[in-house]
Parts: structure tokens; sequence; C-alpha cells
């Protein structure tokens, strides 16, 4: 697949087809788990598929699974690393007011403190 929305020279492109090194935590067929570079919590994984869009905006309307596919890895890795119970957050950033500084879509999980807010 090829097209504007579709990302496919990103930095985590480049992770997926280990041409530069990351921290992963899981993959399979689908999609890439790795630590953030610059965590702002004791857990800060990344989970991005691998044939990731652009943004969120550019997901296609029939494409539930995908985005499925990332909120279920993550409580995946929650419940497997044990602080499923204590909790979590995931979020998506979008475009420049979402803060989004990588364009290949992806979620973060958040963990290991006490995350209150959204500053
Ligand atoms: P966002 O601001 O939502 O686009 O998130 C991009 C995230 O990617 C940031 O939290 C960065 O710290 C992280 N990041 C950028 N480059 C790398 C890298 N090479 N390995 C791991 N994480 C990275």
């Amino acid at each position: 697949m090829t097209n504007a929305n579709q990302s496919s020279d990103s930095i985590f492109d480049r992770i997926i087809r280990r041409e530069i090194p990351a921290d992963i935590v899981f993959e399979d067929e689908h999609l890439i788990a790795f630590r953030d570079i610059a965590p702002q919590a004791p857990v800060h994984v990344l989970f991005v598929p691998k044939r990731g869009v652009r943004t969120l905006n550019d997901v296609p309307a029939g494409d539930a699974e995908s985005l499925g596919r990332l909120l279920l890895a993550a409580a995946a890795y929650a419940k497997r690393e044990g602080f499923a119970e204590n909790g979590y957050r995931v979020l998506m950033n979008c475009n420049g007011d979402g803060g989004q500084t990588v364009f290949h879509i992806h979620l973060h999980l958040l963990a290991g403190r006490a995350l209150h807010g959204f500053g």
C-alpha cells in the first residue's frame, strides 16, 4: 500500500526495519512496541503498527482493527508486566496541537507513577 497518508520512512519505520536500535519489548506480525527514548514515566512504551499511517486522522473509517490492536497489545503488556491493576495511561497525539512529533501513528503507554491531569 502506498499513498500520501502512509508512513514509509519515519524514524519508527527505521526501527521496524532494524536500521536503528531500539529497546523492543514486544513484536508480532502487525505491530512493534519499544521503550520511548525520552521516558515521561518509569514505564513508557510506544506501540507502533508496522504499516502505519501518519496520524489518527489518516486511519480509514473501516480500519478499527488496527487501532484496537494497539490498545489490546498495550493492555496485554500491562497485565504481563504486572502493573495493570495499579493502572496506566494510554494516549495518542495527533498533529501540532496534540503534540505529535513523529508522523507514524503510535500509542503511548505510561505507567509506574501516579499520572494525574494532562499537563
Ligand atoms: P509523539 O510526540 O506523540 O509523536 O511521540 C513521539 C515519541 O517518540 C516521543 O515521546 C519521543 O521521545 C519518541 N522517540 C523519538 N525517537 C525515538 C527513538 N529513536 N526511539 C524511541 N523513542 C523515540
